[in-house]
């Protein structure tokens, strides 16, 4: 077999509303492969809270990020990939609370937070490989129709809003699912939507192995 084929570095998109399952699944993947996680939620979060702290409203964020630059950068913890906005780093908890649920999608739906992001992101495969992971799974609302749109694997997960909301609060998390799934769904770019190609799954349907044996499956006809 041809060297390229054995040590084949698989991208998997992996798309889904809030509470679908995808950092759970996710992770799940990475220990089971050895890949690289990137949860663009996150970045979204961090870049809205860098702003926030500035007290640059979303109205404002088109001009401000016309004149100041914003340097972003990585930094790997076990599998997971971190965000740096200009050398800051935010934790879980001051990205993963209730005002940030309330404020992220106002931020991420405008043009250009997506695309200074959109640039990082792209680079991120090539991150991962270069630390030798033998792939990348990334998740978040746009990545296997706009990120990267030529991924080995697309993965779209879903669930009905109860089942997604109780997964929130049982995990102590306000959060105003239907809202944000209201914006992110219908903003002018880049919205949630189930990419040409992908492989849909109702995680309300199914156990959370089963969900992980269905895209092991796919992953191994792949390699
Ligand atoms: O995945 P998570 O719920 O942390 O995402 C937070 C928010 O970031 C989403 O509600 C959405 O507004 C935005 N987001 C996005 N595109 C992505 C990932 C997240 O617009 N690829």
């Amino acid at each position: 077999m041809p060297v390229n084929e054995i040590n084949k570095y698989i991208t998997i998109a992996l798309d889904g509303a809030a509470g679908s399952g995808k950092s759970t699944t996710a992770h799940a993947i990475c220990e089971k492969f050895k890949y690289i996680h990137v949860d663009t939620g996150l970045h979204y979060r961090a870049i809205s809270l860098y702003l926030l702290n500035l007290n640059i409203s979303p109205e404002n964020t088109s001009a401000y990020l016309q004149s100041s630059p914003v340097f972003l950068s990585s930094e790997l913890d076990k599998f997971s990939v971190y965000l740096y906005v200009n050398g800051i780093h935010y934790s879980k908890s001051e990205l993963r609370n209730e005002r940030m649920n309330r404020e992220v999608s106002y931020y991420a739906r405008l043009p250009e937070v997506r695309s200074l992001l959109l640039n990082y992101q792209r680079d991120l495969p090539v991150f991962g490989k270069n630390l030798g992971f033998s792939g990348i799974i990334m998740d978040g609302r746009d990545i296997g129709s706009v990120v990267l749109p030529d991924a080995d694997l697309k993965i779209y997960l879903h669930a009905d809003l109860q089942v997604r909301q109780h997964r929130r609060l049982s995990d102590g998390e306000h959060d105003s699912i239907s809202s944000r799934d209201q914006i992110d769904s219908t903003r002018k770019v880049a919205p949630l939507t189930c990419p040409d190609g992908a492989l849909s799954i109702d995680t309300g349907k199914l156990p959370i192995q089963k969900v992980v044996q269905l895209i092991s499956n796919e992953i191994t006809s792949l390699l």
